[in-house]
């Protein structure tokens, strides 16, 4: 349940409700209080509690409104925010603002390299970006990778080039941080911090992104095999943690088939509109792990109603040390922004007209 903690609230009326909370809940369980939407909140679990104990609560002089939340993620669904989140991506000087998710946004298009390969590569490659229209640059500094001997990143270099690219583009960055130690650093560098998928269930990482990361948003990838609740439930660590500019972003997850490198579940968009108010954004290219299926599936994803697209691009994608085989080139960007548009205003009618006769 979230309680909803008065404006004007006197330090007694405060103290007395911690008293009650104390008393009422066990000592094994967690009680968080945290900020949302400027108000404070007082996060629990009910499940325990009995109707005397809720009621009392109710009663408190210092709760405005409590309101009982069915699953175990709270402060994420849709049953405390119905309206959807929408985040402001960045308003440094040297770099333009973006919104994602909301109502009424355009999908944003995020592309550029997997991995900061060198200082050339990624300053060629964001004004290329640019150019064909997308509105964030990603680049890994940082790379998670499934064997020792690939290639890891740049590391701090990489957070140097993508911060060049920024003042030379205007276009806000993403970036991936591996290590709760790293979040300040990288989030010092970054305008969005990713937290890939191999580190969905990082506890650790993710309370650091909630509470270090000067609320800078963070897109939180699926993992490799998590389900939708351990998804929302990982957001919320961020979101009770102190920062609630989390964008979820599907990636594919493990099939049988390996055929695709992940079968990427646009099923989870529109399920995911209806279970939280967070932005879901799509990665076709980890979600498929082939170029010549990303035109596609980003169509797709629009259609499904995502918020956004998250591309892999790179200006030789078979000389690329990362993830070639599904990055593709930026003229293929630009053919995708522009049909991102088109796919925007065709799903737009269809939501605006009653095609009943
Ligand atoms: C990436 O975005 O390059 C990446 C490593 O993604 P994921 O965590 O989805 O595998
Ligand atoms: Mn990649």
């Amino acid at each position: 349940m979230i309680i909803t903690i008065q404006n004007q609230v006197s330090s007694e009326e405060r103290s007395q409700l911690e008293t009650l909370l104390d008393q009422v809940t066990g000592s094994h369980r967690q009680t968080i209080s945290t900020m949302m939407d400027e108000r404070e909140v007082i996060v629990l679990d009910e499940s325990q509690l009995d109707t005397q104990a809720l009621v009392a609560i109710s009663q408190q002089h210092a709760v405005e409104r409590v309101v009982h939340i069915k699953t175990q993620y709270q402060l994420v669904s849709k049953a405390f925010k119905t309206e959807r989140s929408s985040i402001r991506v960045s308003d440094t000087k040297n770099s333009q603002a973006v919104i994602i998710g909301g109502s009424d946004t355009a999908p944003v298009v995020i592309g550029g390299p997997c991995a900061v390969e060198s200082r050339e590569q990624l300053l060629s490659t964001a004004v290329a970006v640019k150019a064909a229209g997308a509105q964030i640059l990603r680049g890994g500094a940082f790379k998670p990778r499934t064997s020792p001997y690939q290639f890891q990143g740049l590391g701090i270099e990489g957070l140097h080039y993508l911060k060049e690219a920024r003042e030379l583009t205007g276009l806000p960055v993403i970036t991936e941080v591996m290590e709760p130690e790293m979040v300040e650093i990288v989030a010092e560098y970054a305008d969005i911090l990713q937290i890939g998928s191999r580190n969905m269930q990082n506890f650790p990482l993710l309370y650091g992104a909630g509470r270090n990361s000067f609320h800078r948003p963070v897109m939180l990838k699926r993992g490799l095999s998590a389900t939708i609740e351990e998804w929302l439930l990982a957001a919320e660590y961020i979101v009770s943690a102190g920062n609630p500019n989390v964008i979820l972003c599907e990636r594919g997850i493990r099939s049988f088939d390996t055929q695709t490198r992940n079968l990427l579940d646009l099923a989870c968009i529109p399920l995911l509109h209806d279970l939280t108010h967070l932005p879901v954004i799509v990665d076709p290219s980890h979600g498929t792990g082939r170029r010549e299926l990303v035109p596609t599936m980003s169509r797709a994803a629009i259609a499904a109603g995502a918020d956004g697209l998250i591309l892999e691009v790179h200006q030789d994608p078979n000389s690329a040390l990362c993830d070639g085989r599904q990055s593709i080139t930026p003229g293929q960007l630009q053919s995708i922004v522009r049909e991102t548009q088109i796919m925007n205003q065709v799903m737009e009618s269809i939501t605006n007209h009653s095609w009943v006769a």
